[in-house]
């Protein structure tokens, strides 16, 4: 395994399961313009479910990340003490859950500073890693995060069991190939809608949709296990990136699936790795996601 000699992490050759959890409410309401009691009460579950999801992480020794909007931060705070006291990582999500595709330059540079600032008061620690609010990020959102010195983003969906670079300026004419611009230093830690608890699980009425969720966890869960066996059959040190919403996942029944699913793929030799440790490892040149897996 190719690792620089600076590098203190070795990479564990069954791979890397990244459990992250997006501490959003109630802004994900507030995205949607949804801040009548109800709406704003569903997001005010995920602080009920904080708790409960440190307990049976404490219980099998697993650290996570987790992507907490600024707004959270100052809204639940004893929470989020909590999660930062437990030892997991604390990652961006915006301040108040903005869709970066319709904020201005000046108002995404504000959001970015005051979410970061908010994540240093509450862990110490400058925060490395972002994940976009409902996965939207722009090309914009890329040149404020380099700027800001963010080292990795987890937003992008173009590899499964690999880290690699964000690219800037990309070009697509209609009359010809794709124009790729230039590799950043900005690591991506890619997530999947197939990944993510949200889709399969949470029932939501929009103006002119309808997202039925609801599904058995145990149903996603399968998928879920489909993705980390193929990795570990196929791919020599892979990086698994799961992503769950204690709003979402913090239901008995849904605790109980995630409980087994937890204890099911530990048995399958891989280690549960928060993303910063991934990424700074990245950076170090140790090599994840060898793939087809040597023989
Ligand atoms: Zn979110």
């Amino acid at each position: 395994m190719a690792a620089s000699p600076t590098s203190a992490f070795s990479p564990n050759d069954r791979g890397h399961v990244c459990l992250s959890f997006d501490f959003d409410g109630p802004s994900l309401w507030m995205q949607r313009r949804m801040t009548s009691p109800t709406p704003i009460s569903r997001g005010e579950f995920g602080a009920v479910a904080v708790p409960r999801i440190l307990r049976l992480l404490a219980e099998r020794d697993i650290t996570a990340t987790f992507f907490i909007p600024g707004h959270t931060i100052e809204s639940y705070p004893d929470e989020c003490r909590m999660v930062a006291d437990a030892g997991h990582e604390v990652a961006l999500h915006g301040y108040a859950h903005e869709l970066n595709t319709v904020l201005t330059p000046e108002r995404e540079t504000w959001v970015m500073g005051r979410a970061i600032e908010l994540v240093e008061r509450l862990t110490g620690v400058r925060p490395t890693g972002y994940r976009a609010p409902s996965g939207e990020l722009t090309m914009q959102t890329i040149d404020t995060l380099l700027a800001h010195g963010i080292r990795y983003d987890s937003s992008m969906m173009g590899d499964d069991y690999r880290p690699y670079r964000v690219r800037r300026g990309d070009r697509f004419p209609e009359d010809g190939p794709a124009e790729w611009g230039e590799v950043t230093p900005l690591v991506e830690l890619p997530f999947s809608w197939t990944l993510d608890d949200y889709p399969y699980l949470e029932f939501v009425t929009f103006k002119r949709m309808l997202m039925p969720g609801l599904r058995r966890p145990e149903e996603m869960f399968a998928n879920f296990t489909g993705d980390v066996r193929w990795m570990v059959r196929e791919v020599e040190a892979g990086v698994c990136n799961v992503v769950f919403h204690p709003q979402v996942i913090g239901r008995g029944h849904r605790l109980l699936a995630l409980e087994a699913w937890l204890d099911e793929i530990a048995d399958l030799g891989v280690a549960f790795t928060r993303m910063d440790a991934i990424a700074a490892a990245f950076d170090d040149g140790v090599l994840f996601g060898v793939e087809p897996r040597p023989r």
